[in-house]
């Protein structure tokens, strides 16, 4: 697939508004401040593809983007705010959930985690989620570039051991948008996942 052909489809504030549930999606979710939207932007090698998601009352929006008509990368609400108040958080969350759990067209889910800071409760309640629904996950240690070669490595060790706990189908990689880490890791498992 040529993901720089991505372009943004619509924003829905929960699954009752997201486009018929056809086709294949991937969906995109992590801590805000993880990285995704950098990294949305390094596989589609568009400056501000997601930049949509980063619009202030945006931020809690689901983000479609079409690569072509069925294929679509799904952008979900960065989690894990401080500053957002506690019944928002929980409402972002039973729409994360939700979505996961009810989505037919979703066949896999990126994961992106700062690889100085991986598996936080909320990054290992998708895992969960995902798994207990089937969903194959790649999860994407984020800024790897910001570790020596050896520190990385052990990061990379230490979470694929964490994943393996879930005992479900759990692909774990590191990556950077700065240096390009990953990049055709990431397209290769869409490409696995669009074409199944
Ligand atoms: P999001 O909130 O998950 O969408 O995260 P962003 O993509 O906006 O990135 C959050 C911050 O991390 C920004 O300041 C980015 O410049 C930085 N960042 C993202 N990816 C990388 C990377 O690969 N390397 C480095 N060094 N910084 C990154």
């Amino acid at each position: 697939y040529n993901y720089h052909m991505t372009h943004f489809v619509m924003s829905a504030p929960d699954i009752r508004h997201l486009p018929t549930d056809t086709g294949i999606e991937v969906a995109f979710a992590g801590r805000s401040n993880a990285g995704k939207s950098s990294a949305l932007n390094t596989l589609t090698n568009q400056k501000s593809l997601a930049r949509t998601s980063k619009t202030p009352g945006r931020t809690q929006l689901i983000n479609l983007f079409e690569v072509e008509p069925e294929i679509r990368l799904v952008d979900l609400p960065g989690y894990g705010y401080a500053e957002v108040p506690e019944e928002m958080k929980r409402k972002w969350q039973r729409a994360l959930g939700e979505y996961l759990q009810k989505r037919h067209s979703l066949k896999g889910l990126v994961v992106l985690m700062d690889i100085r800071h991986p598996m936080k409760d909320l990054d290992q309640q998708m895992v969960q989620w995902a798994v207990g629904v089937d969903i194959p996950v790649l999860v994407l240690l984020t800024k790897s570039d910001k570790l020596a070669s050896g520190a990385c490595k052990a990061q990379l060790n230490q979470v694929r051991e964490a994943a393996a706990a879930f005992e479900g189908d759990i692909q774990v990689e590191a990556f950077s948008s700065l240096k390009k880490t990953g990049v055709d890791k990431l397209r290769l498992k869409l490409d696995s996942w669009f074409s199944e």
